[in-house]
């Protein structure tokens, strides 16, 4: 039995240094190593002549030395290294630079292979800085090379050995998916696949492997959740609201008509409520679509009915702008509004818990502070989470344990295409808002370079000296060595002391005391401030509508769901309304990304496409929706596998729910491993 636990750093060729440096890559042990899969492939195995070479592509060529090496060194300290060879049709030179060591690497009248990038000019080709071996190997060329995601310090070459190393230690890998589903579906064995995903021995191989391992991702996943669901089952008795009680009575009350969509929403919202059985749904919207008027709505159905309500939220800033946005209208009800946040006094907080367990209290608002223990309620009845994607699958089941069947409303502010809703929420009835309210602006959005900052601040300065007010998001709270990006620190002093002299800037982060969010967050709303400077804590929910510009430090640094999310924050009064993307660099990818924010307001195509650009999935499948990171599969590309891995998973757990019989015990062995964080079977 080899240890796969085994700590990466006894692996040959991994030293005191590189451990650290695979560290940074997430890789602790050997397992890790192996599990480190490619993010993409060189197929260094296709043997060309010289003469059908192209400009531009990268080629692999066998030939053989015509004179030595040559050697020049130019002004600027600068040697280059050029080396003639031939092959059947015709000749070319290879170009090196600083590299003395290959001086007298090649033997005139011996065969080699190269490959590299390919000049061509009229009547010469050369490549440049070609990696090479003998004629009869294939360490580095004349075959599919794998390619890694990595870091600043570790080459591709030292990672491609550590991990081939990490391999010959691997005799036997235990396998994950049960005999008769690697049968059934005939899946490469798992031994095989790890290996082929590394160094295909083809890209046939590489298809088998990779469709092996993605089955076995997605099948751990739709089994987590399913599992999680049939601990709740949808069909199980749930509060039956009372139908006397009319949404018509509060939807008067509102300062606003809700829009056709909100009407639809809550008449599928109110069916649940009043049928017995329980409801659990899912509420998604885009930014500004009102989903809190829907939420507030439901809350009051449940109160007016004799039930207790918790609103669940992410932040203490979002927790309290809820309660109060719902105190004003709900106490017009006699309806008893309550917030509990962590930062909560704490003779407040147990006055709070009181009247929350002798039922005193008819709706709470709140954030992860709901979820403690001493938490109890009289007769809870209907559970909403905000921005859901903030909460874990788990969190969720946390609270909703805190009374009996339950009703519950996830409000997602991430949306996603229908068809993967479905699948990735199983668990969940749909409801969507696809309309925004009346006479909403469009967003104008700008992708700019640093080159630009100037005119930025100086179209800021107009805004704000028509009365308006602005965002400045950056990444980090304060500077750091090891991330090269803007911090809420620095810029406040900048800006307060030089950029912004003349205006009111202030700056927010998770880190400051409750008391000094509150005020700050006040002020803002009361326009005392012209420019806060925050990191992400203001990104759900906040709405203060005389905000009209919201600049984005290191767009590039983002999600694409998270920049949809701080854009949302302005254009949600009667002013027209900026976002500002700032982003370095010049990638493909940075590009295409800021892109589509510029040419869309539209959260579900945003989320299309984050999901189409993102590669394993990384933030798509992740933060954004509690479930664990996807190491190879790609909800975009695989969405065909995952329905059929879907009905598979269905059949599995309605035959044996929790997964008991022997046949199926590697599977619950892999959720546990896997979703522990998350999810009790
Ligand atoms: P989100 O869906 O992002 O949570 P909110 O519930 O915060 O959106 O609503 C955004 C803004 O739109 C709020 O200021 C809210 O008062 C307003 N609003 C909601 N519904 C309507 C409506 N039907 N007509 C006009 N304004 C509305
Ligand atoms: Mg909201």
């Amino acid at each position: 039995m080899i240890e796969l636990k085994k700590d990466a750093k006894y692996i040959k060729g991994v030293g005191p240094n590189r451990i650290k440096q695979l560290n940074k890559l997430g890789i602790y042990t050997l397992e890790d190593v192996i599990t480190y899969y490619p993010r993409g492939y060189e197929n260094r195995g296709v043997k060309k002549n010289i003469t059908e070479l192209s400009d531009g592509e990268e080629a692999l060529i066998e030939a053989s030395c015509v004179s030595k090496m040559s050697e020049i060194k130019t002004r600027k300290n600068l040697s280059i290294y050029k080396l003639v060879v031939r092959d059947e049709t015709a000749t070319c030179t290879l170009t090196w630079f600083n590299s003395p060591f290959l001086k007298n690497r090649f033997v005139i009248g011996e065969r080699y292979k190269f490959f590299g990038k390919v000049k061509r000019k009229i009547n010469q080709i050369e490549i440049m800085t070609p990696i090479f071996d003998e004629k009869n190997s294939n360490k580095n060329t004349g075959r599919i090379i794998p390619i890694y995601p990595s870091i600043n310090n570790l080459s591709q070459n030292i990672l491609r050995k550590i991990i081939e190393n990490a391999l010959l230690e691997v005799n036997e890998l235990p396998e994950t998916i049960p005999e008769y589903i690697i049968k059934k579906y005939k899946l490469m064995p798992r031994k095989e696949a790890i290996k082929q995903i590394h160094f295909p021995e083809s890209f046939d191989q590489y298809n088998k492997a990779r469709y092996r391992l993605v089955f076995e991702e997605l099948l751990t996943m739709q089994l987590a959740l399913l599992t999680f669901k049939s601990n709740y089952d949808r069909n199980r008795e749930g509060i039956q609201f009372d139908k006397e009680v009319s949404m018509s009575e509060i939807i008067d009350k509102l300062p606003f008509t809700l829009t056709k969509a909100q009407t639809r929403v809550l008449q599928e919202i109110e069916q649940d409520m009043e049928s017995n059985k329980m409801m659990n749904r899912l509420l998604q919207g885009d930014v500004g679509s009102g989903k809190t008027a829907v939420a507030m709505v439901s809350a009051y159905k449940a109160a007016k009915s004799g039930y207790q309500v918790a609103v669940m939220v992410p932040t203490a800033i979002l927790a309290k702008q809820h309660y109060e946005n719902f105190k004003k209208i709900l106490n017009q009800f006699n309806i008893e509004c309550d917030l509990l946040v962590s930062e909560t006094p704490k003779k407040q907080k147990s006055e709070i818990l009181e009247k929350l367990k002798n039922g005193q209290t008819d709706v709470i608002v709140g954030t992860h502070a709901l979820l403690q223990e001493n938490v109890e309620f009289n007769k809870l009845g209907l559970v909403v989470t905000d921005e859901q994607h903030r909460f874990g699958v788990r969190q969720r089941g946390k609270i909703v344990a805190k009374g009996k069947n339950i009703n519950v409303l996830v409000m997602s502010a991430t949306p996603i295409p229908r068809t993967l809703a479905l699948i990735l929420y199983g668990d969940l009835d749909i409801s969507i808002i696809d309309e925004l309210p009346p006479n909403r602006q469009k967003i104008d959005t700008f992708a700019v370079t640093p080159s630009k900052e100037e005119r930025v601040n100086n179209f800021i300065k107009t805004q704000i000296d028509e009365g308006r007010q602005c965002y400045i998001v950056c990444p980090l709270v304060e500077e750091s060595e090891e991330i090269n990006a803007k911090s809420v620190l620095k810029m406040a002093e900048k800006y307060k002391n030089e950029t912004f002299k003349e205006y009111r800037v202030e700056y927010i982060h998770g880190k400051l005391n409750k008391k000094d969010k509150d005020i700050i967050m006040e002020n803002f709303k009361n326009g005392k401030i012209d420019i806060l400077i925050s990191t992400t804590v203001i990104e759900v929910g906040v709405d203060v509508p005389n905000a009209t510009i919201m600049v984005i430090e290191n767009a590039e640094r983002f999600g694409l769901a998270t920049l949809h999310q701080l854009r949302g924050r302005v254009g949600r009064g009667k002013y027209k309304s900026y976002c500002i993307l700032k982003y370095k660099g010049n990638s493909q990818n940075t590009r295409e990304r800021m892109k589509i924010m510029v040419e869309t307001n539209d959260g579900f195509k945003i989320s299309e496409k984050d999901l189409e650009l993102r590669g394993s999935g990384e933030f798509f499948g992740t933060k954004q929706h509690g479930i664990p990171e996807f190491k190879i599969a790609n909800l975009f590309q695989d969405i065909e596998i995952l329905k059929s891995i879907q009905s598979l998973a269905i059949q599995i757990i309605n035959e044996d729910e929790n997964l008991q019989k022997k046949e199926n015990e590697i599977l619950k062995n892999n959720i546990t491993s896997k979703f522990k964080e998350r999810i009790e079977i």
